[in-house]
């Protein structure tokens, strides 16, 4: 019997719709699927097979990967980098199998506007008698070094927060946090699945002893992240596997590796960081542009939420005075943006980031976040702007 793949959804507006959620996840670059070709094809070889050719090269494809994505990110060997299936796992690696390692119940230390598969993993450690402190983030959403540096304790593990937020874009202080966390003796996670490849990561000099990385995240394959592990130096982290098998990746994370991903992975970093500068600058352009015409269209009624300034050029996240959220959405013809966070757009409730920031609700709720990348151009710009300002007015008129 044939697979079917299913139809896609059909578009209710008849001009195509811009895609402006990059954070939910970005498109696979032409030049990353030709890298990858030849491993879905005639190199599919097994790169842990040690007695023929056809695992040599596949073993050499991953070591060529690791040694690009550890040079990529700064790290001081290419054996700091462990492969996983995308940040999820990668999330959970660092925390629960920090945790395992650490034996005893003892204290880790996050924010309350991280990604679930960092909040989720700690609230299991916290079922199982571990205490977590989930610190608040400021209006503008940053953490307070300060605050980081009184909530860590003797008993304290390890610190996790976020590069870069998924739904507001903000950059937090991991330079300052890891410097202090470094001279507690407190080992430092930062998820950096929405920062890599837009932010310079300087894993090393940063002193960022587990950090996670997203594929799909920077126009690499879905599927495949990467944890780096700092292997040298005083209280390194040591971590238990979640996942137990032919002991691959150094025995952390046993299982056959995606060589094609891999090297898709490798290359998608390596381009966004070539391309970095002029892209970033480029980004910021059009999302400095599509605040201000958002403003002129909807006069005192478009507020940001965030920082504005800390936070990754491509991101945007308003919210729209006198509007329902979820009939502003529905209204908005097609144009591909969300609420919050991908994970969670199926979730009615208003988004916990928002909610920190000390949003009402309903506040939260009229919220859009705009998410540009590679493909985005001043058109799509223009048609978001007039879709948005469309469907706030339609309810003007209902109301
Ligand atoms: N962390 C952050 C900040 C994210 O934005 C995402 C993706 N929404 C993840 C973790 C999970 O990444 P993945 O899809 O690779 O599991």
């Amino acid at each position: 019997m044939a697979v079917v793949s299913p139809s896609p959804r059909s578009d209710p507006t008849t001009r195509p719709s811009p895609y402006l959620d990059h954070h939910a996840t970005t498109p696979l670059d032409e030049r990353v699927l030709e890298a990858m070709r030849p491993y879905l094809g005639a190199e599919f070889g097994n790169a842990a097979s040690s007695t023929h050719a056809y695992g040599w090269r596949a073993e050499a494809a991953v070591d060529l990967a690791r040694e690009s994505l550890a040079d990529a990110l700064g790290a001081a060997d290419p054996s700091e980098i462990v492969f996983t299936s995308g940040a999820t796992e990668s999330n959970n690696l660092a925390i629960l199998g920090l945790a395992d390692a650490a034996g005893a119940p003892a204290h880790v230390v996050t924010l309350v506007t991280e990604h679930s598969s960092v909040l989720d993993p700690c609230r299991a450690l916290a079922r199982r008698g571990w205490r977590v402190s989930e610190l608040p983030v400021a209006t503008d959403g940053l953490v307070d070094p300060l605050q980081v540096a009184d909530a860590i304790e003797d008993e304290t593990r390890l610190v996790s927060v976020m590069a870069a937020n998924n739904e507001i874009g903000v950059l937090q202080p991991i330079d300052e946090l890891a410097a202090l966390c470094r001279e507690r003796g407190v080992v430092f996670h930062t998820d950096a699945a929405q920062a890599a490849g837009r932010l310079a990561l300087d894993v090393t000099r940063q002193g960022l002893d587990l950090v996670s990385v997203s594929g799909h995240k920077l126009y690499g394959p879905k599927g495949v992240g990467l944890l780096r592990v700092r292997r040298s130096g005083r209280g390194r982290p040591r971590l238990e596997p979640r996942q137990y098998g032919g002991g691959h990746e150094g025995g952390l994370r046993s299982g056959t590796l995606p060589v094609a991903a891999i090297v898709g992975l490798a290359h998608a970093l390596v381009l966004c960081l070539a391309e970095r500068e002029e892209e970033q600058a480029r980004l910021q352009g059009l999302r400095d542009g599509l605040l201000e015409a958002l403003r002129e269209a909807l006069p005192g009624r478009v507020r940001l939420n965030g920082h504005p300034t800390r936070r990754l050029a491509g991101n945007l996240n308003v919210w729209i005075d006198g509007v329902q959220g979820e009939r502003l959405l529905a209204d908005l013809g097609g144009l591909a943006i969300s609420s919050g966070s991908a994970c969670s757009s199926a979730d009615p409730s208003p988004s916990h980031v928002l909610l920190a920031l000390g949003r009402p609700p309903e506040d939260a709720q009229a919220s859009l976040r705009f998410g540009l990348g590679r493909g985005t151009t001043a058109e799509d710009i223009g048609m978001a702007v007039e879709r948005v300002a469309a469907a706030a007015r339609a309810q003007d008129g209902a109301v």
